[in-house]
C-alpha cells in the first residue's frame, strides 16, 4: 500500500469531486455544454476569457513539469502554493481529527490551514545554534509517529529562518515517515540555492511532496502560480479535492510566457543579483551597532535580531520602508524579516538602521 492510500482520508476514498463541463473530454465545435456565453464581453473582444479555462492547462503543466525536472502527471498547478497547502490538509487530514506537524518558527499558512480544518497543529521547535536554525530532525520523526500525523511540512530554504536541509537529511525523515505521513517541502525560495530540488527524491520515495512557486523568483506574485510535486496518485488525490476551474486564463498565459528559454535567462541574472544584494546587505547590517545578529539566508530576506527591534521598525517606518515584524513568532521576540530589494532600496534601509545606530551612539 503507498502511503497516500494510507493517510487519505478514509471518507474521501470513493469521492470523485465535481465533475465539471471542462473536466469531460469531448470533441465539438458549438460548445454549449457550459452555460457560456455565446459573445464575449465587450472589454475582453478577442474572447480570452468567455469561456472556461482548462482545469489543468496541459501546456502550462508541460512547462511546469519540464522546469522542475517531474512527469507531467507528478505536478498539479494551482492558486499559488497556498492553494496548494490547504488541498494537502483537505485531502489528507481528517477534519476535527487529523494532525499536521511543523517546525516553528516557520511559514504561517500550514498553521492555519490545519486550524481552518480543525486539524492538531503538532510544533517540533526549530534549535537556534550557532549554525542559524535547525530542524530537530530526530524529534520531528518521533513526534510526527506518536501524534498520528499525515503531513510533515518543512519549508526549505526556510521562511523566516533563511536556513537549508540537505537532501540527505529531508531523504532519511521521508523514510522514516513512509507509510504513515507525507513529509510535504516547501520550496518557495528554491531559486535562490543551487542545492538540488528535493523533487529528486520523489521517484524513491512514495509520501515526497514538494511545493514550488512562481511567486517569489519569478516575480509573479500576482498571478497566483502555484505547483505540487509529487507521485501520480498523491496529485490525482489532490485533483479530485481541487475546486473545478483554479486558474484564470490570463494567470495561466502569462506563466507559460515565464517558463520560455529567453525569461529563464533573464530570471537567473535577477537571482544573481538578489544573492550579491543579499550578502551586501547582511554585511552592512551586520556592522551596525543597532543589530544584534543577522542570519545567514538561502532566500531572498535577511532574518534580522535587534536591541530594540521597535525602535528600527519605527525609523524605517519613517523611512517610507515596510518590513515583516517577526516578533510575534516563537524564538524571534527581537526579529524582523526584511526582503532583499532593489539596490537602492537595499541602501535605504542601511542609511535608516545606521542613521539610528548614531542616534543611540
Ligand atoms: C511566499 C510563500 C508561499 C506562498 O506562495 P504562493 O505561491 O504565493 O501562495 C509559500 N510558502 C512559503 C514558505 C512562502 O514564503
Amino acid at each position: 500500500m503507498t502511503t497516500s492510500t494510507s493517510v487519505l482520508r478514509s471518507d474521501l476514498r470513493d469521492f470523485n469531486g465535481y465533475s465539471s463541463a471542462r473536466s469531460i473530454k469531448q470533441v465539438g465545435t458549438v460548445w454549449l455544454n457550459a452555460n457560456e456565453s455565446a459573445q464575449p464581453n465587450p472589454v475582453d473582444s478577442a474572447g480570452l476569457c468567455q469561456r472556461y479555462p482548462e482545469p489543468q492547462p496541459s501546456a502550462l503543466v508541460r512547462r511546469l513539469a519540464e522546469y522542475y525536472d517531474v512527469a507531467p502527471e507528478q505536478l498539479l498547478v494551482g492558486r499559488g502554493s497556498d492553494e496548494g497547502i490547504d488541498l494537502l490538509v483537505r485531502t489528507f487530514c481528517m477534519p476535527a481529527e487529523g494532525c499536521v506537524l511543523i517546525a516553528p518558527p516557520t511559514f504561517g499558512m500550514y498553521a492555519v490551514s490545519a486550524r481552518l480544518h480543525g486539524a492538531r497543529v503538532v510544533d517540533v521547535p526549530l534549535r537556534d545554534t550557532p549554525n542559524g536554525f535547525l530542524h530537530d530532525l530526530e524529534g520531528i520523526v518521533s513526534r510526527a509517529l506518536s501524534a498520528g500525523a499525515s503531513l510533515v511540512f518543512l519549508c526549505n530554504p526556510g521562511n523566516p529562518t533563511g536556513s537549508m536541509l540537505r537532501l540527505d537529511e529531508l531523504s532519511r525523515v521521508a523514510e522514516a515517515l513512509a507509510g504513515r505521513a507525507l513529509l510535504v517541502i516547501d520550496e518557495a525560495y528554491g531559486e535562490y540555492d543551487e542545492a538540488a530540488s528535493a523533487a529528486t527524491l520523489i521517484d524513491n520515495h512514495d509520501n515526497v511532496v514538494v511545493l514550488r512557486t512562481l511567486s517569489k523568483a519569478h516575480a509573479l506574485a500576482a498571478a497566483r502560480i502555484g505547483s505540487v510535486l509529487a507521485r501520480a496518485d498523491v496529485i490525482e488525490m489532490l485533483r479530485r479535492v481541487q475546486a473545478p476551474y483554479p486558474l484564470p486564463a490570463p494567470c495561466v498565459a502569462i506563466a507559460s510566457d515565464a517558463l520560455k528559454p529567453e525569461a529563464i535567462r533573464q530570471l537567473q541574472t535577477r537571482i544573481d543579483d538578489v544573492r550579491s544584494e543579499r550578502d551586501r546587505l547582511r554585511t552592512r547590517l551586520s556592522a551596525l551597532a543597532s543589530v544584534r545578529y543577522v542570519y545567514p539566508s538561502k532566500g531572498n530576506f535577511l532574518l534580522a535580531r535587534f536591541h530594540d527591534a521597535e525602535a528600527v521598525q519605527t525609523r524605517l517606518s519613517e523611512a517610507g520602508i515596510v518590513v515583516r515584524d517577526m516578533r510575534q513568532l516563537p524564538q524571534l521576540g527581537d526579529a524582523l524579516r526584511i526582503s532583499i530589494g532593489s539596490s537602492a532600496e537595499n541602501t535605504a534601509v542601511i542609511d535608516a538602521i545606521e542613521s539610528l545606530s548614531r542616534v543611540a551612539a
